[in-house]
């Protein structure tokens, strides 16, 4: 048993708690929440910080780890989407070696759930043994061409079937890369389950642009492929509403990145599916596209915040990403990026009965954050703010 304070603890779902000793077993589990005054100052172990819930990584491709440095930053989505597709041929022990570099160093960071997105099977021996949580989002696309789309969802089937009983789920690419049709495929495989879905969303404008009128640089990027794009018809609508006609409304979806997105979009998002989550993965909109949402467009959403993958980061560390999110719209307060990073992130995951919140009988993992200012009415993180699991 082990007890623990800090300056200031972090509770996932109700703002700070002070003067508070969390009480723990030897697995983890929160067995009390006490006022501080009951113990003496030797009974205790005090961390000059903040005390705070394992992070959940609602957004990461652990399978594309062995792409790390490879590419080069603010290049815009299309062109690193070229890349990464001619950079996927690599000799299969180097990838698995650095999927398993890149999960112990996430759990180091102090993650303790990830939503992973998998084309391939590459991640599955890493995830039966790892002390992470993984719900896999086994990834479909067939570069929108409807009459491919069969053979593309049958080769999915068998990656997702290969997960075994693994939390999964199969979900869309992004709404510029699935058909109608395969869009319905997915619905229907995951029709009558509690299924988790996600797809990326408003990344850049051309892909706005394709759904709007057919312009900006997705049509010459399919055709350098080799798929035509003479069937597609646009909708005269942003990206987002092709995705609300035809992705199932009844089950939770993650949007990643949203780096578009509008305050309109969310509110109609909202309408359509009340259990709708927004990921935010700062450090690749930088990495990628040098740009960040607009936060304040996102006041009624309910976000999360992810990694997205070692081919468009410098590391997996959710605490990386909270420090990009406060340097660059600092107008945030830092407990509600904190609440992004645990709470949410487990309610999108299912996960809430465990993780993300310190509650009795939850075992969220304990996360320690060195190096932290206190003001009156507010914690600043000092640049070199770092991370350490305590449990
Ligand atoms: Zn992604």
């Amino acid at each position: 048993m082990r007890k623990l304070t800090a300056d200031n603890i972090f509770s996932g779902n109700r703002g700070w708690l002070k003067d508070t000793v969390i009480v723990i077993d030897d697995s983890g589990h929160i067995l009390a929440l006490k006022d501080r005054k009951e113990f003496s100052p030797n009974e205790y172990e005090y961390f000059p910080g903040i005390l705070l819930p394992g992070f959940v990584n609602a957004h990461c491709h652990l399978e594309l780890s062995h792409l790390y440095g490879r590419f080069q930053t603010g290049t815009q989505l299309l062109p690193f989407l070229k890349s990464v597709v001619q950079n996927r041929e690599v000799d299969p022990d180097f990838v698995l070696q650095k999927i398993q570099e890149a999960d112990q160093n996430m759990w180091k960071e102090g993650i303790v759930a990830v939503g992973d997105i998998s084309n391939k099977t590459d991640t599955i021996q890493c995830k039966l043994s790892s002390p992470i949580y993984y719900h896999t989002f086994v990834e479909a696309f067939d570069f929108l061409q409807e009459s491919q789309a069969v053979v593309f969802f049958q080769a999915y089937k068998l990656v997702y079937e290969a997960f075994g009983n693994l939390p999964k789920t199969m979900v869309p690419h992004a709404p510029y890369s699935v058909s109608r049709l395969l869009f319905s495929m997915i619905n229907n495989l995951n029709s009558g389950t509690s299924a988790i879905s996600s797809i990326h969303n408003q990344e850049c404008i051309d892909e706005d642009l394709l759904f709007i009128n057919k312009t900006g640089g997705f049509v010459s990027f399919w055709e350098s492929f080799g798929f035509s794009m003479e069937a597609f018809n646009p909708i005269a609508k942003d990206s987002v509403y092709y995705t609300m006609e035809h992705l199932n409304a009844n089950h939770p979806v993650l949007f990643i990145h949203n780096t578009q997105t509008k305050k309109d979009h969310i509110e109609s998002i909202l309408n359509w599916n009340p259990k709708s989550y927004f990921v935010t993965c700062p450090n690749a909109n930088l990495f990628i596209e040098n740009q960040l949402p607009d936060y304040t467009q996102f006041e009624n959403a309910c976000m999360c915040i992810g990694t997205d993958s070692l081919s468009s980061n410098w590391q997996l560390s959710i605490l990386s990403e909270i420090k990009t999110i406060l340097k660059h719209q600092s107008y945030l307060p830092l407990e509600e990026v904190l609440r992004w990073a645990t709470f949410h992130g487990a309610q999108a995951l299912n996960i809430s009965d465990w993780a993300g919140s310190i509650d009795l009988y939850k075992k969220p993992g304990i996360n320690w954050i060195q190096d932290v200012e206190f003001f009156e009415n507010a914690c600043l993180l000092k640049p070199e703010a770092k991370i350490q699991k305590i449990s």
